[in-house]
């Protein structure tokens, strides 16, 4: 039973890695050959800025940290609009992604918890390179979450408990959107969508993988997360993953003012604060004083 479930998990992963890299081959011969119009070009940046909103505010600071809510009028308008940007992201139903990473925090680079740490013990010369590769997507085949305790744990709504489950989770996500790209731009349209689907998995992915081997470390923490600023903006904050393990719990990947900048996800945040009818609420942040707590001396 647990080889056909992991031969399957294989199988799932294939499809997807080679369904997103066929989408951004296609885009790439398309985008040299000078015949895309500008809707292919507007699908493949509104795409790739939708998920990345979706995945760092809705899957991760909402879902599985529970780092900010939704006022009435939000849970209605922006939670669903970001929800569904979660959904096309190809990143797994709902619960399974929360409950994994929630298990990654909990397990804290320790090879028997944590479900992706590219800490591994060494057994041959190609282990660093091996690692890393698991760490990056190898882990998703053999990831058994606790879905239940999550769901146990966490405030999901209605919505978040539909998505849940596979089928409908591809359905209502990434099918319907490559439904209506085809719409907008034929076939290419949706080659287009997969080749951001592709941009944006490995994005994701490598906050996983390098975001626990290279980059800076300001805090006491006791795993190996990493800053890769650099990358920060085009993630929506997600690589200031050393800072966000050092404060799980805040909406708030920057701390220092600079970083602040480099944080889309906080900024959009404190931009839908300030619309005349809020749309979040109880955005949870350090005070300066718990950041000097945690600073490494
Ligand atoms: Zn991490
Ligand atoms: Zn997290």
């Amino acid at each position: 039973m647990k080889t056909i479930h992991l031969l399957f998990g294989y199988l799932k992963l294939g499809v997807l890695l080679l369904g997103s890299l066929a989408g951004l081959i296609v885009a790439g011969v398309h985008f040299w050959s000078w015949q895309w119009q500008w809707q292919h070009l507007a699908i493949f940046i509104g795409t790739f800025v939708a998920i990345m909103f979706g995945v760092t505010l809705y899957y991760h600071r909402r879902l599985a940290h529970e780092a900010y809510d939704f006022t009435w009028v939000g849970n209605y308008t922006l939670r669903p609009l970001l929800q569904f940007c979660a959904a096309i992201s190809c990143q797994g139903p709902f619960a399974w992604w929360g409950a994994n990473h929630r298990e990654h925090h909990e397990g804290a680079d320790k090879p028997d918890k944590d479900p992706h740490t590219p800490h591994r013990p060494w057994r041959h010369f190609l282990s660093k390179a091996s690692n890393f590769l698991w760490a990056h997507m190898r882990w998703i085949p053999h990831a058994r979450p606790d879905i239940e305790a999550f769901v146990k744990a966490r405030r999901l709504n209605a919505v978040d408990h539909v998505l849940s489950y596979g089928a409908i989770y591809l359905l209502i996500g990434p099918f319907t959107y490559a439904l209506c790209m085809y719409l907008v731009g034929g076939w290419l349209g949706i080659a287009w969508y997969f080749a951001a689907v592709w941009a944006t998995l490995h994005l994701t992915w490598g906050v996983n993988s390098a975001g626990h081997l290279w980059g800076s470390r300001r805090f006491k923490t006791n795993e190996h997360s990493r800053n890769i600023h650099v990358l920060s903006p085009l993630s929506g904050g997600e690589y200031q993953h050393h800072n966000h393990h050092a404060f799980p719990w805040s909406a708030r990947f920057g701390h220092r003012k600079w970083e602040i900048l480099l944080d889309p996800g906080y900024l959009a945040l404190c931009f839908f604060k300030l619309f005349p009818v809020p749309l979040v609420c109880n955005i949870r942040v350090p005070t300066p004083q718990q950041i000097q707590r945690r600073l490494a001396k």
